[in-house]
C-alpha cells in the first residue's frame, strides 16, 4: 500500500502530504520547521476516553485497524477535558514526537486536535491550570525542550520527580512560596512578561 496522507507536523502544525506505506507508525521530516517526526494512519474501530475533571485532562484508548487489517490500540493523555470527535470507520491520522502522540487527524471531517500532556505539576499548583504562566511554559516545553534530547530527558525527570514532590511539599506553605520565587524567575529569565 502506498496512500498520500495529509499530515499534520507536531512540532509547528504545518501541513504537507507524506507518503504512507505502512501498515506500522513511519518516520518522516517536516517541510516547514525540519523536525524527524512518526505518524501513522489507521482506521477507527473504537474510541474510549475518560476525563478526570479534577487534574483537567482526558485519557483516550483508540482501537484501531491498520492497513494491513491488524489491530492495534493507540493510547494517550491529553489536558483539557474536551474530547475528540472519532467515530467507527474514521480515518484517523497520528503523528508522534519521541513517544508521545502530539496531533490526532480526523481525515473524514478534516480536522485535527494538537494534544498537550497534561503537565507542570508544580507550575500548575502554583498559578492554576489555565494561567498564563503555565500557558507559556507549556509552550516553551512543545518548542523548545522537547526539540533535543537532553530537553525530553529533563521533561521526563521533571514528570517523575514533580508529582513526588508535591505530595511530599504540596502543602507546605514555605515549599509553595519558594516555588513561585524560583518559577517567576525561571519565567522571567525565558522572556514571560
Ligand atoms: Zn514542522
Amino acid at each position: 500500500m502506498n496512500l498520500n496522507v495529509n499530515v499534520v507536523c507536531p512540532n509547528c502544525e504545518g501541513q504537507a502530504v507524506h507518503a504512507f506505506i505502512g501498515p506500522d507508525v513511519q518516520g518522516t521530516k517536516c517541510n516547514d520547521c525540519s523536525i524527524d517526526f512518526f505518524f501513522l494512519f489507521a482506521t477507527t474501530r473504537a474510541k474510549r476516553s475518560r476525563g478526570d475533571r479534577n487534574a483537567n485532562s482526558r485519557e483516550f484508548n483508540v482501537r484501531v485497524y491498520l492497513s494491513d487489517g491488524s489491530e492495534d490500540l493507540i493510547q494517550f493523555v491529553k489536558s483539557g477535558w474536551d474530547d475528540i470527535e472519532l467515530r467507527v470507520k474514521d480515518d484517523v491520522v497520528f503523528s508522534y514526537l519521541g513517544d508521545d502522540v502530539r496531533i490526532v487527524q480526523n481525515i473524514q471531517i478534516g480536522s485535527y486536535t494538537s494534544i498537550s500532556v497534561p503537565s507542570c505539576y508544580i507550575a500548575t499548583h502554583i498559578f492554576g491550570a489555565n494561567s498564563q504562566e503555565v500557558m507559556f511554559l507549556r509552550k516553551w516545553r512543545d518548542r523548545v525542550l522537547n526539540t533535543s534530547s537532553l530537553g525530553r530527558l529533563f521533561v521526563k525527570l521533571y514528570y517523575v520527580l514533580s508529582p513526588v514532590l508535591l505530595t511530599c511539599l504540596g502543602n507546605n506553605k514555605k515549599f509553595s512560596q519558594k516555588a513561585k520565587q524560583l518559577l517567576g524567575c525561571v519565567l522571567k529569565g525565558l522572556g514571560f512578561k
